[in-house]
């Protein structure tokens, strides 16, 4: 058991010996039946956030939304010692049943409940399941377990309502589907089709959030399947239809974790102008300096890399030791297969990055210091003279210092 499960139970034994309903709630009720280690142990309780605050002290709780009923309880400090993980705080939420939403997105009241309306306001039945860890048993209001065995994914209520009350639930349904390899039940996914255009009411950035977990799951091209099948792709991803759809099939074609970044080179890859989709999904998705970083360098390089066998050494060894190289790499690798090249180029990229540094990335011969000794007047030659020797060193034209120095020699 994780640090964090233990945590949670030691919250809900507290809880309950005061007297309180308490559970763990959602996600990782879902994620535990499903086999999967939780991300994170949510707590579900009948205690008022008050309550709460006054049973645990005010010292070791944070009063995370306690508008919304959530308090985030700390560790206490025996049980801190006992723990080498970073203190992360218990979510504890209060059972509350949601008001009217007007905005499409957020309730505009919420209203403390009892644990079967809490289960009813969840968004699908496989995150409405509470576990008492105590009795040792699953509380399930919304029948989410059979719809795990069944593996499939369906709003809890009517799908109509649960999707014009909150627009992102759409995405989320995505998400789910895609990451559990679940089928979406036809009630629900008609709903979808039928709210699809009113997606434009969430932000980009929270569009982002949900598009990030579907991509960087193994199963990313599915997820971008359900968002065709469910007329959501040309709202929050409308490059897809530019896209060379045989090639983005194979690129994307490959059965092991890619992560958000390569999954978004790989379909970038199949569209013409790749550049200017990736700054119009970096302003819509607010995409990090370092994704955009990522992407950019494998989108440039993985031409080149799928090459590497046949080209000059120093063209291909600055890309192998760019701080991306794994994913460009990757991204590569994926291009080549995707487009029948030779596997030569990345077979060898692959090798390389194996090699010892000084193999991959062998000091420099001269430098600066040695250039000023040789009486080379100072300017834009320097690099120039470096530049050039680099290359013949990388190229193993030069192994000695003896050699560059000649060369220097010969050019000035
Ligand atoms: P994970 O944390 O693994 O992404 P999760 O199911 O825990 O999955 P969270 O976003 O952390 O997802 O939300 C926790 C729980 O809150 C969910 O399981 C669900 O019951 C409920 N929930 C979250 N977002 C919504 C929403 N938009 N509408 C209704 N219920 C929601
Ligand atoms: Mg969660």
């Amino acid at each position: 058991k994780s640090a964090q499960a233990i945590e949670a139970l030691v919250v809900v034994k507290r809880l309950s010996e005061a007297g309180f309903t308490a559970y763990f709630a959602g996600g990782c009720v879902r994620d535990a039946l499903l086999g999967k280690a939780p991300k994170d142990f949510d707590v579900a309780t009948d205690a008022v956030p008050a309550a709460i605050q006054e049973l645990f002290g005010k010292r070791k709780t944070l009063a995370f939304g306690a508008s919304f009923g959530v308090i985030g309880v700390l560790p206490s400090a025996s049980d801190r010692r006992k723990s080498i993980v970073p203190i992360t705080p218990t979510e504890v939420a209060t059972f509350r049943s949601d008001g009217l939403y007007s905005d499409g997105r957020r309730p505009d009241s919420v209203h403390f409940g009892n644990a079967e309306a809490d289960a009813q306001r969840r968004d699908f039945t496989i995150n409405g399941l509470f576990y008492d860890p105590i009795k040792r048993r699953i509380v399930d209001y919304v029948g989410g377990v059979e719809d795990i065995e069944r593996q499939l994914l369906r709003t809890i209520g009517n799908p109509h309502e649960r999707f014009s009350e909150d627009k992102l639930r759409m995405l989320r349904a995505v998400r789910f589907t895609t990451t559990l390899g679940f089928s979406i039940a036809e009630p629900t996914a008609d709903a979808v089709r039928g709210h699809a255009a009113s997606i434009g009411s969430v932000s980009g950035e929270r569009i982002g959030v949900e598009m990030r977990r579907t991509m960087s799951s193994n199963h990313a091209l599915d997820g971008l399947g359900h968002l065709q099948a469910l007329g959501l792709s040309r709202y929050v991803l409308p490059e897809l239809e530019k896209a060379d759809r045989r090639l983005l099939d194979r690129l994307l074609t490959e059965d092991r974790t890619q992560d958000f970044s390569t999954s978004l080179a790989c379909i970038l890859l199949a569209i013409d102008e790749p550049m200017n989709a990736l700054r119009s999904i970096t302003e819509r998705w607010k995409l990090s300096n370092e994704e955009v970083r990522v992407v950019t360098s494998a989108i440039h390089h993985s031409p080149t890399l799928i090459r590497a066998n046949t080209l000059p050494w120093a063209e291909v060894q600055p890309i192998l030791v760019d701080r991306d190289a794994e994913a460009i790499v990757e991204v590569s690798a994926a291009l080549a297969r995707a487009t029948d090249a030779p596997s030569s180029g990345i077979h060898l990229a692959l090798e390389a990055l194996k090699w010892p540094r000084e193999r991959l990335d062998p000091n420099p011969l001269i430098g600066g210091d040695d250039l000023k000794d040789l009486g080379v007047p100072t300017g834009p030659v320097y690099a120039k003279l470096l530049r050039q020797v680099r290359q013949r060193q990388l190229n193993g034209e030069f192994e000695t210092k003896a050699q560059a120095v000649a060369f220097v020699k010969g050019q000035v």
